[in-house]
């Protein structure tokens, strides 16, 4: 499992750095974060949900069964909004009520 960082949306602001708990993540000299240890990611998604460029996609490779797709976050107040992009180029959404998902 692992992410992915688009250096072309990465802005240098070093929260996912920050916030990686295995720190996983490092930064180029000018700023532009990439995934230092790939194989050791477990894939806790703090720096996608940290990222507020949508720079970090979660790759969902074939060790968890996915087929290649990628997954992004947004998030407003209330909601966690997951959006998956596929190969073949449909995508699908996951909305996540943040307040009914803390009832259980
Ligand atoms: S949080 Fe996003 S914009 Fe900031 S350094 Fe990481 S990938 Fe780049
Ligand atoms: S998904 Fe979690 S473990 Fe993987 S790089 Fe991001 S913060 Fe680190």
């Amino acid at each position: 499992m692992s992410i992915i960082i688009n250096p072309e949306k990465c802005k240098g602001c070093g929260l996912c750095t920050d916030v990686c708990p295995g720190s996983l993540i490092a930064q180029k000299d000018h700023g532009t974060a990439y995934i230092k240890y790939p194989k050791d990611c477990w894939g806790c998604a703090s720096c996608i949900k940290e990222c507020h460029f949508g720079a970090i996609a979660l790759y969902l490779g074939a060790d968890i069964g996915g087929m290649g797709s990628q997954m992004t976050v947004s998030a407003t107040e209330d909601t966690l909004t997951w959006n998956i992009q596929k190969r073949d180029g449909t995508k699908d959404q996951i909305i996540i009520n943040k307040k009914e998902s803390n009832k259980y």
